[in-house]
């Protein structure tokens, strides 16, 4: 499966934690992630993680045009909800391009936490059978 991390600032510590926590699932998959995120996500957890520009300078762009290609299977994006963001309209781009192709999107650790587990489970089957079968699990 193809895995999008993103986290900003203040929710950084956190997705550091999250990915420490579940690495043994997440090393099974493709991660993808924001500039700043995906480094620190690689220095953390020594996981391999393709990377775009930071989010501010376009990263949360190049991955929703993964998602518009349905090249994306999750997004974990762990948003700050109590910082206004320069880039604020990509953040909103991206979650509603996750809406349009019906992509899973978690944007607090509680969510999180559960799609990961549920990727352990198999439960992204379901994207196979929505998708017409042409996925990889
Ligand atoms: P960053 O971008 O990973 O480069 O910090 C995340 C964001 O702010 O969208």
């Amino acid at each position: 499966m193809k895995i999008a991390l993103i986290a900003h600032d203040r929710k950084k510590q956190d997705m550091i934690q999250l990915t420490t926590a579940y690495k043994d699932i997440l090393k099974k998959h493709e991660l993808f992630a924001t500039g700043t995120t995906g480094l620190k996500i690689t220095e953390a957890t020594g996981l391999p993680v393709v990377r775009f520009q930071s989010g501010p300078l376009g990263g949360d762009q190049q991955i929703g045009a993964l998602i518009a290609k349905n090249d994306i299977d999750l997004v974990i994006f762990l948003r700050d909800p109590l910082t206004a963001q320069p880039h604020e309209p990509d953040v909103s781009a991206l979650i509603r391009l996750s809406d349009v192709y019906a992509i899973p999107l978690a944007t607090n650790m509680g969510t999180a936490e559960i799609l990961i587990r549920s990727v352990e489970e198999g439960a992204f089957e379901f994207r196979n059978i929505v998708h017409g079968g042409d996925r990889d699990a």
